[in-house]
């Protein structure tokens, strides 16, 4: 399997280097250069299948012959070991015919696990075979950094910079962002937003000379590897529920647009899926651009959700290239009037495919707080806020009520305390594996929101 870039004008690579490359040399991201697909035969025997066989029966045809089968099995195996539940990947009902998936049994109670420790996984087995040494940077709106902080925690041949927003991120993502000890993983809390620390990492992966010399490669949630980890769930949850012999829907607490872009890769595979929801909070882009056919920025507004405050939904763009008949250069001008003018206005054509396969609603500060109490009182379960968001969505947006619907739950309620307390009354407790989170020794570093005094700080650390 080949990659081609959403701008166009990069080199095509296989898989390993593109995962490895993060964003392409053009700015664009990384795509298959088609679509490979499971039968519906093949996608009925994936029931029953323990969640690592199927992920790797999923991802195979995407990996082709870049890394054995003996060990992919292996890589996958390891990546999912540390998982708290046996299914990794859970269905829980909550209401008639619709369902919570809980992503958050990994070891940073997020479901950003679920990617991250695959490509932990990945790269070493890469980097252990070329005898390699690179650089990790990532921006993280919380959950991304923790989790890419513990893949790689302690790994050869690998260092890590995690960018975030001083102060806009919980305790509880901080902490294990920087408290552990490991010196090859770093946390730099930048002084501005998520967007401004994304359009860093941005900036540097498109600096030539910096990215050589650090020898940098991305896990932010651009890298391929991480999009296909995550169609795997997708497809144990609609097979446990009927697939392919019925339709299923699902609705997805979204921010960078990766988790959401994974439901569609599924599709694009032959699952039959009939709507995917995309929830957003009161940062809301994606919801408008359905609304209105314009994707326009406005100002980040800090949420109770904080993992979805975002305005740049970078994996969008994977999308707007399929959205128009993958042209690349369309694509670059898009992406450049987004960039210099804050945002662009859909084509007629490109509207309507958008809305052949997806939904979108908002959700208010208010009416999250009001669904982390409902389901609390309904079905006695607690939620994340990033959940509560989705599960309001997946409330206006339910469409048939005999298609199951499944609303991805994205992080576990202990990661968000303050927000869940406020709304049942009861604070969350960590699981018991984490309890002395609260007293490890913290470490990092604070940087400005500028660009040459963040590669000055990284080339003194590396040297
Ligand atoms: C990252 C994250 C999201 C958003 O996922 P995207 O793939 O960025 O759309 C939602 N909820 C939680 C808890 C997250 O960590």
């Amino acid at each position: 399997m080949r990659y081609v870039s959403t701008r166009g004008a990069a080199p095509k690579l296989g898989f390993e280097e593109a995962m490895l490359a993060g964003l392409a040399l053009d700015g664009g991201l990384y795509v298959p250069e088609t679509w490979p697909t499971l039968s519906p035969a093949e996608i009925a025997d994936l029931a029953g299948l323990p969640y690592e066989e199927a992920a790797f029966r999923v991802m195979a045809p995407f990996i082709g012959d870049a890394f054995p089968e003996a060990e992919l099995r292996g890589v996958i195996a390891r990546a999912y070991g540390c998982f708290d539940h046996a299914a990794r990947a859970p269905l829980v009902q909550v209401g008639p015919n619709e369902w919570v998936m809980e992503l958050f049994h990994g070891p940073t109670l997020a479901f950003k696990d679920v990617a991250m420790q695959l490509i932990g996984q990945l790269f070493e087995a890469s980097l252990r075979r070329s005898g390699r040494r690179i650089t990790i940077i990532g921006a993280t709106s919380g959950d991304t950094g923790s989790a890419a902080i513990d893949a790689f925690r302690g790994r050869e041949g690998v260092d890590v910079f995690i960018l975030f927003p001083d102060g806009r991120v919980s305790e509880v993502q901080r902490r294990q962002m920087t408290t552990p000890a490991e010196p090859n993983v770093r946390a730099l809390a930048i002084a501005g937003d998520f967007d401004d620390a994304q359009a860093r990492v941005k900036d540097m992966f498109n600096d030539h000379a910096f990215r050589e010399s650090a020898r940098l490669a991305g896990v932010n949630s651009i890298n391929w590897a991480r999009v296909l980890a995550q169609a795997v769930y997708y497809f144990t949850a609609a097979v446990a529920l009927g697939a392919p012999h019925r339709k299923v829907s699902f609705t997805v607490p979204t921010g960078n647009f990766g988790d959401v872009f994974a439901g569609y890769v599924a599709k694009r595979m032959g699952l039959p899926i009939d709507r995917l929801v995309i929830a957003t909070n009161q940062n809301d882009i994606l919801h408008r651009t359905l609304e209105t056919g314009r994707h326009v920025k406005e100002g980040v507004a800090p949420s109770i959700s904080p993992s979805m405050d975002i305005q740049v939904s970078s994996n969008f763009e994977r999308l707007l290239f399929e959205l128009y008949d993958r042209e690349g250069p369309a694509v670059a001008t898009l992406m450049a009037e987004l960039r210099d003018k804050g945002g662009f206005a859909l084509s007629q054509g490109a509207l309507d495919r958008l809305r052949a396969d997806f939904d979108s609603a908002r959700a208010s500060e208010e009416e999250t707080s009001a669904a982390i109490a409902a389901v609390h009182d309904a079905a006695g379960m607690t939620i994340c806020p990033h959940t509560a968001v989705g599960m309001h969505a997946a409330c206006l947006r339910r469409g048939d009520p005999k298609t199951p619907m499944v609303i991805l739950a994205t992080a576990h309620p202990a990661k968000f305390p303050d927000a869940v307390e406020a709304a049942t009354g009861l604070r969350p407790p960590l699981p018991p594996h984490m309890a002395d989170l609260m007293d490890r020794p913290e470490r990092m570093t604070r940087v400005p929101n500028d660009l040459a005094a963040i590669e000055a700080l990284i080339t003194r650390e590396l040297a």
